[in-house]
């Protein structure tokens, strides 16, 4: 993985010329800038300020190979993936580098470097791809005696694969393609393919309570935890693995999605699905966005929902032919869209999976319902070209930082009747803050999983980068589009979490009360509050 940005250079794209007039055009970026990251040698990275006595507990611990100060791997977990990370490390800013990466080999390891960083205040950052785009795995040592970030790649194990009840046991270190790949030759997948696929892990997505690009067939992976195995400071919390229970609150639900600030999670207990025999993905187009959400829900609400459905709005199947190689409306013929009305339209991307026969009939269903919807159908090729690129964005995020294009994404979810207000408000809130600093924006947006009762929204935005103030530009932004988000009661994250970046608006989402709860939970079971300090939990 690049430390400044996404993915290895194997895989590196450059703007498409097609990308480069829209852009200059709507939001005056030179096309000829380049902003290339500072060489490794000339990051800055802060002294080290972990005792040397410390180390070497932490070495007995875990075995002197397993933990490194050195340089580069300091530099790779100083910061997760989001836009301010790579701004600041492109520019050699690595100043919240951990002071050591640790990792431990098993979940018994897990708890012995927990007690000596407990006893010695020292901070724990758990990391697992180190994929987080809400600032979840940057180090915080203020008030600690140093920060190590716990690289949990060791815990790579996939145990205790029942085939009868179809569940399995992930180490939380396993990455995404591995573990499909284990999955895969006993027949078996788990179906979570978010964006990050690649580089995130089994772990993290508990931690983050991630959503695939599938989730609207598979289930998002808060829906696919059976058991957990968590270890904390104060000792090792089991959520035993059951298909369901009545014994009080469920304690899984207090551990997904607690993003490394109560202990550890050293491993997953997942439900499988056997491996599909066909994917069959398609496109189709609406006349509008508000057209295609109405189409969607009626077809969620009547059981027809297919397992990946993605609806853009106008601004986002225009330009995705024009930034995304390989992919867009441009593909699907201007002419036949314009000859039936939908030549200013949305494009959508509706795909079935599994038995053969059981696809032809859910997606002879879901056709039915999109076409009394308005929908016009455009075949497999929409579907197949999205298939095929559907990790190909972040790359492009690279191309598009080295031209000097601000680009991030942000998410929520909310209702059926409140989901176009929130489409138009995050829209206008992010257009008029980037808009006010002169630097104009353009925003797409879509509908990515959907719900009996709502649908998650997924907002791309764009803006020349400024030279001298990238980070406060990109904070404007972010903060208009949260308080528009959280005004009209819609969630702060769908899928991303809370982290650094979301925390201001924490207080919306579950009240002081809430946070009440979850700090005794922190308190509890991490007294000596060294897990992950700085996220999830406002001040
Ligand atoms: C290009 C790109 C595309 C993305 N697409 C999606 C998407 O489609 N869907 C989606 O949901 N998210 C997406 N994300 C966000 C991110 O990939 C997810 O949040 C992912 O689940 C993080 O996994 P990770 O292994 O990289 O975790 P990290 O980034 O390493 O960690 C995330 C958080 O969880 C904590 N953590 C990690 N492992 C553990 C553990 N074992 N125990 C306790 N705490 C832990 C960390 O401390 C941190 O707070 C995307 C990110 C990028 C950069």
């Amino acid at each position: 993985m690049r430390w400044w940005g996404w993915g290895d250079d194997a895989h590196a794209v450059d703007l498409p010329e097609a990308a480069l007039s829209p852009l200059s055009e709507r939001l005056g970026a030179d096309p000829g800038v380049r902003a290339r990251p500072v060489a490794l040698e000339d990051v800055r990275v802060p002294e080290v300020s972990l005792a040397p006595a410390t180390r070497g507990r932490l070495e007995q611990a875990v075995g002197a190979e397993a933990v490194t100060q050195e340089r580069l791997a300091r530099i790779v977990h100083a910061a997760g993936k989001s836009y301010p990370d790579l701004v600041r490390l492109r520019r050699g800013d690595a100043s919240n580098a951990p002071d050591a990466v640790v990792a431990p080999g098993s979940a018994e390891e897990v708890g012995a470097v927990l007690a000596i960083c407990a006893e010695a205040r020292v901070a724990v950052v758990p990391f697992g791809g180190g994929t987080s785009v809400v600032g979840g795995v940057e180090p915080v040592s203020d008030g600690f005696a140093g920060a190590i970030s716990l690289d949990l790649r060791r815990l790579d194990g996939l145990e205790a694969l029942d085939r009868v009840s179809l569940t399995a046991s992930f180490g939380a270190g396993l990455l995404g393609p591995e573990a499909e790949r284990r999955l895969a030759r006993e027949g078996l997948t788990l179906g979570h393919l978010p964006q990050s696929f690649e580089f995130s892990t089994v772990g993290g997505w508990v931690a983050t309570r991630s959503a695939g690009q599938a989730s609207t067939g598979y289930g998002r992976i808060d829906e696919l935890v059976e058991g957990l195995r968590l270890v904390a400071p104060a000792g090792e919390l089991a959520a035993r693995p059951l298909p369901a229970s009545a014994a009080g609150p469920d304690l899984r639900e207090l551990l997904v999605g607690s993003e490394g600030v109560l202990g550890v999670i050293c491993e997953a207990t997942l439900r499988l699905r056997p491996l599909p025999a066909v994917r069959r993905y398609e496109g189709w187009s609406f006349r509008s966005f508000t057209e295609g959400c109405e189409a969607l829900r009626v077809m969620e609400q009547a059981d027809a929902g297919p397992d990946v459905a993605r609806l853009s709005d106008e601004e986002e199947t225009e330009l995705s032919s024009a930034l995304a190689p390989g992919g867009g409306a441009e593909r699907i013929g201007r002419t036949y869209l314009r000859m039936r009305g939908h030549e200013a339209g949305c494009l959508a991307i509706v795909g079935f999976e599994g038995e053969a026969k059981e696809v032809e009939r859910r997606r002879h269903r879901a056709a039915g319902l999109l076409r009394e919807g308005g929908a016009l159908g455009l075949g497999r090729r929409p579907g197949e070209i999205w298939q095929r690129s559907r990790y190909g964005g972040p790359y492009l995020r690279d191309a598009l930082l080295d031209h000097g294009v601000m680009v991030d994404t942000l998410e929520t979810a909310t209702s059926w009747s409140n989901l176009t207000a929130v489409h138009a408000a995050v829209g206008r809130a992010l257009r008029e803050a980037l808009d006010n600093r002169g630097t104009p924006a353009l925003v797409m947006c879509h509908v990515s999983h959907l719900y009996r009762s709502g649908a998650s929204l997924y907002f791309t935005f764009l803006a020349r980068q400024e030279r001298d103030e990238p980070l406060e530009q990109w904070r404007a932004a972010k903060s208009a589009a949260s308080e528009a988000i959280v005004a009209l009661g819609a969630t702060i994250t769908h899928h991303h979490a809370i982290g650094r970046d979301h925390r201001p608006w924490m207080r919306a989402e579950v009240g002081e009360l809430g946070i009440g709860l979850l700090r005794a939970a922190k308190e509890r079971l991490d007294p000596a509050g060294i897990m992950n300090p700085g996220k999830l939990l406002p001040d």
